[in-house]
């Protein structure tokens, strides 16, 4: 088997991995349940974890909101790319005797949870499977991190019947996150708790991360109904100026509320397909905390600059977004016809607006 572990890397590498790794049933035990890699296939013996990187040369632009769509494009094209090499890996080992399940790189989730897909449990977790094969870290952000991409990477997985021989996690003195929190900080939706950490122990291993809030928070506001920051001088790509809740359970009304604004808004050509969203057409508006998430600190320190200082998206009446200084945003916004401006903001009544200035 060691020649097929090698072998099976080998190919991961030739279809374009950056990095690859196998965790297996004894190195996941004890883990949490989207550890368990038998709930996608119950006689499996081992994971294959491997990643690719997105191009950084498109990050910047996105960040300091002068070119969304190379970003998105980007990120579409090469979780499609890890999706694919994940079922050409399992296509190999099933042909060679060896059950195996691909696991798409993003939007699947367990569907026997108390709400099904709405609970947006993964049938397995890539990071759990990356940071325990040794392929990256755990940034405080909850992220998978590399030492060359830092966390702007696309996970990718295969489970096997196949016993593989593991690798090991990579040291943890290695790992370059020193808790800037610049992650929190370019988070628009306070998805990761500033002051809790979660740990998880994997095979005798430990791992630390900040606990993630109610994934409805990231839903929210990576989803794009909203995106602008709560200081109100920068936002995300999306246009939507509609408050940002303060607590966990408030971000699930605040999507049914503004779900029908969502939909109607113009749409530019693009995006990707997401069964959760309204209309089910999503387009790329934040990653902020992953694309910051670089491991030269004044590069990190840079881009979270770039990020809060380029301004309020507006969109245009073809759905394309320009980026403006938050107080020209508030008057293009409050210039838009009625129909249109309910699109991104609650309508203030006139005494308010007049008494707002
Ligand atoms: S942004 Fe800073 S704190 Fe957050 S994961 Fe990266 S290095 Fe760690
Ligand atoms: S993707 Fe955006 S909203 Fe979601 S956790 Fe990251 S920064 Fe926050």
């Amino acid at each position: 088997m060691e020649k097929m572990t090698q072998r099976v890397k080998e190919i991961a590498m030739c279809l374009g991995a950056k990095s690859v790794g196998i965790a297996t049933t004894e190195t996941l035990s004890e883990g949490p349940p989207s550890a368990d890699i038998r709930y996608v296939l119950p006689g499996a013996r081992s994971a294959i974890s491997y990643l690719l990187p997105l191009n950084q040369d498109h990050i910047e632009p996105y960040l300091k909101k002068k070119d969304r769509r190379s970003y998105e494009l980007d990120n579409i094209r090469t979780s499609t790319l890890v999706s694919g090499i994940s079922m050409e890996i399992a296509d190999y080992l099933i042909q060679k005797g060896f059950p195996s399940a691909p696991q798409a790189a993003n939007i699947v989730y367990r569907t026997d949870t108390p709400n099904g897909p709405l609970d947006e449990k993964p049938p397995v977790s890539h990071r759990y499977l990356a940071v325990r094969s040794g392929i990256g870290h755990f940034g405080l952000s909850g992220n998978i991190i590399t030492k060359e991409d830092g966390a702007s990477v696309i996970l990718g997985s295969v489970i096997t019947e196949a016993e593989f021989t593991p690798t090991k996690p990579l040291p943890p003195e290695e790992n370059y996150c020193d808790g800037c929190r610049l992650c929190m900080a370019s988070c628009a939706s306070g998805y990761m708790s500033p002051d809790e950490t979660i740990n998880v122990s994997m095979g005798g291993v430990n791992f630390s991360y900040s606990r993630s809030r109610h994934h409805n928070r990231c839903d929210y506001v990576c989803g794009g109904f909203t995106g602008l920051h709560k200081s109100g001088k920068w936002s995300t790509w999306s246009p939507g100026r509609f408050p940002i809740p303060e607590k966990d359970e408030e971000f699930f009304p605040a999507i049914i509320n503004t779900a029908e604004s969502y939909q109607k808004r113009p749409r530019e050509e693009g995006g990707s397909f997401h069964f959760l969203i309204p209309g089910n057409r999503i387009e790329f508006t934040c990653g902020n905390c992953s694309l910051v998430c670089h491991p030269d600190k004044e590069v990190r320190k840079r881009r979270h600059k770039m990020l809060t200082e380029s301004g309020v998206v507006v969109q245009n009446p073809d759905g394309s977004r320009e980026a403006f200084s938050p107080e020209e945003a508030k008057r293009r916004i409050a210039a838009m016809p009625l129909e249109m401006r309910k699109f991104y903001e609650i309508i203030p009544d006139r005494g308010e607006e007049k008494h707002d200035g």
